[in-house]
């Protein structure tokens, strides 16, 4: 919240909201908000190149590309793909994977129709990201 209203021309920060205590706690920060110093701003910068450079897949979660006539569970995929590069989360996200591969909903069901990538607006080669996926996540 304070990275957000320290952002020039931001004057509103709209903060998606669905319980008592989260609508308590942003009451609480907005009441008393504060900008980051010049340092903490670079420090953040950092930090975000940092995991810029960790991410794997640019998926935003849209889920524009579902469903998929094979149940392919596109955004979850890339989304375990990702936090393994980016947090080192290897083994978690190779476990919630073995999910995916129980449930039917993996990489390996993709028959390679390309109805994902027409509907995808970050433009991602879909098909081969969900193959560098299951080579990573599947191996571990
Ligand atoms: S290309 Fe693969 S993942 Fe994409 S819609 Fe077709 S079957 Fe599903
Ligand atoms: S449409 Fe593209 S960006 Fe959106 S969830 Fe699917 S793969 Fe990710």
């Amino acid at each position: 919240m304070k990275w957000l209203h320290s952002l020039p021309g931001v004057s509103v920060v709209l903060s998606g909201m669905s319980t008592m205590k989260q609508l308590e706690e942003n009451i609480e920060i907005s009441s008393d908000i504060d900008t980051l110093s010049p340092e903490d701003m670079e420090i953040v910068k950092k930090a975000a190149q940092i995991y810029r450079s960790r991410t794997k897949v640019d998926c935003t979660g849209c889920k524009y590309c579902i469903p998929c006539p094979q149940n392919v569970a596109i955004p979850e995929v890339f989304q375990l793909y990702n936090n393994a590069h980016v947090y080192g989360s290897f083994d978690e996200s190779s476990r919630s994977y073995s999910n995916l591969i129980q449930k039917e909903e993996d990489s390996s069901r993709c028959v390679e129709c390309g109805l994902c990538e027409e509907k995808c607006p970050q433009n991602l080669t879909i098909i081969q990201y969900l193959k560098d996926a299951r080579d990573d996540l599947y191996s571990r």
